[in-house]
């Protein structure tokens, strides 16, 4: 059970993009950057109301170890600092900027200098870098193994399995050269000796141009994976490039494997090169409703609304936007929401592909469980939720569910079974930190008791 490499389903890949270089939009008008885009605590902003900021300013600076600073992606006046709903469901400050127009570079910015592992890794933590393939987890802290001698092998997620997503594989084929740059920095100063390159077989061009620009790298591999839905998921690609299982409740790392997204390495070796920060992201612009889909290079913090008037999409067409692609995007009802960190694509529904069909009674077809590719029992959280029976939800380890949408997607009851499991993941989380709250206050009153006892003696 919980193995890995197995299940999946085969989806329409509809990568319509992947033979568009990027075009770049023009500067919006303002932007609004959340001060939390990634996994942890957020960033403190550092600027107030009226200040002027430029391109590469820092705006926020990381509060912890889990944490990524924020930089300004324009030129402008802030103008207000205010909370706001994020696309992923969550209340954040954010900073608001007034574009001028201008687009001027801050003055500070340079390249950093690195010239061993711990400078290595704090420049990855100032360039505000987070898993730029969705994941939003800080990139320095991934990178921050301390020994380096566990790692075994850098596999590069270059699966981009999820349909129409495009913005990896213009990566490899526009960026090969920061690819290798990014390559060759993880090389050096996180001293790995083997790179494998996992691509999914539905882009033959990005695969052809990999093995052409490593062609003499004895070092570098690139594997070809199927195209079965989800070889993107962490453990997935590294079951499928290295043989290795991770086992459950435990990291890449344990068993030998560092995983960082193709774009990611891309993006650090830019850094290192000209000291910009993350400012910007290439975003795939697709689904029914686009007729004119596009890989766009926009500001972080940019709206949804602006970049989907850049890319003509009648409004009345629209009736779904997603932050990410129809397997494991989320919807968002609100077109002022900003592009983000992690944000490599918005999937624009048309009335069709945006209504969800009926969903009737489990027929008990086990194929939910089947084409899992974590190998759960799919059909058994939803019994368990609704009994309200975290203990059960415990055993059946719903927290192994990567929300790859497989199930949702097979099941020919229609059942929301994603929802179900995020609902699910949520009640195991929360019934988990009850536990361990009782179990901190047990052993304080035991502690105390204790030494009450021993003052009597
Ligand atoms: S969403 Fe979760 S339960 Fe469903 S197929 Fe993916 S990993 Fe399995
Ligand atoms: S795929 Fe759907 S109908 Fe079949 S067992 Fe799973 S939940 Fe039930």
């Amino acid at each position: 059970m919980f193995s890995t490499g197995k299940g999946g389903v085969h989806v329409p890949h509809n990568k319509n993009t992947a033979g568009l270089p990027a075009v770049r939009m023009p500067a919006p008008s303002c932007v609004v950057l959340p001060t939390s885009m990634h996994i942890g605590k957020p960033a403190n902003p550092v600027v107030k109301p009226k200040d002027h900021v430029n391109v590469g300013t820092l705006i926020a600076e990381s509060t912890g170890p889990v944490s990524s600073p924020v930089y300004s992606s324009i030129s402008g006046e802030v103008t207000k600092i205010d909370t706001i709903l994020t696309a992923g469901g969550t209340f954040v400050p954010a900073i608001f900027i007034q574009s001028d127009g201008q687009m001027t570079v801050d003055e500070s910015i340079c390249p950093p200098e690195v010239n061993d592992y711990a400078s290595f890794i704090e420049a990855v933590r100032q360039s505000g870098i987070v898993g730029l393939g969705g994941a939003g987890f800080p990139t320095a802290v991934k990178l921050d193994v301390k020994d380096t001698s566990r790692i075994q092998e850098l596999v590069i997620n270059a699966a981009e399995c999820e349909p129409y997503i495009t913005s990896d594989t213009r990566t490899m084929l526009d960026d090969a050269d920061d690819v290798k740059a990014g390559i060759e920095l993880f090389e050096k100063y996180l001293n790995i000796k083997k790179v494998i390159i996992g691509i999914e077989s539905n882009k033959p061009d990005a695969i052809r141009r990999m093995k052409a620009v490593f062609a003499n790298d004895k070092a570098v591999t690139v594997v070809t994976l199927p195209g079965i839905y989800p070889q993107g998921a962490e453990k997935i690609i590294i079951k499928n490039t290295t043989g290795k299982t991770v086992p459950a409740g435990k990291l890449p790392i344990d068993v030998g494997s560092l995983v960082c997204n193709v774009t990611t390495i891309a993006a650090i070796a830019r850094y290192i090169k000209t000291g910009m920060p993350l400012i910007e992201k290439c975003v795939t612009v697709d689904g029914t409703a686009v007729s004119d889909p596009k890989n766009v290079i926009v500001p972080i913090g940019t709206s949804v609304k602006e970049l989907i008037s850049f890319c003509n999409i009648n409004e009345d067409d629209i009736y779904k936007i997603l932050f990410g692609g129809p397997m494991m995007g989320i919807s968002t009802p609100d077109p002022e929401a900003p592009i983000l960190k992690n944000t490599n694509a918005i999937t624009v529904m048309g009335l069709k592909e945006a209504t969800q069909p009926k969903a009737t009674q489990c027929i008990h077809c086990g194929k939910c469980a089947t084409h899992c590719p974590m190998n759960l029992t799919t059909f058994a959280f939803g019994r368990a939720y609704e009994r309200n029976d975290a203990e059960e939800l415990q055993r059946l380890r719903v927290d192994l569910c990567v929300e790859c949408g497989c199930c949702s997607f097979i099941c020919p009851a229609k059942r929301p079974l994603v929802e179900i499991n995020k609902l699910s993941k949520a009640m195991l989380r929360a019934y988990q930190t009850k536990q361990k709250q009782i179990a901190a206050e047990k052993e304080a009153q035991e502690a105390a008791e204790a030494a009450k006892e021993a003052k009597k003696a």
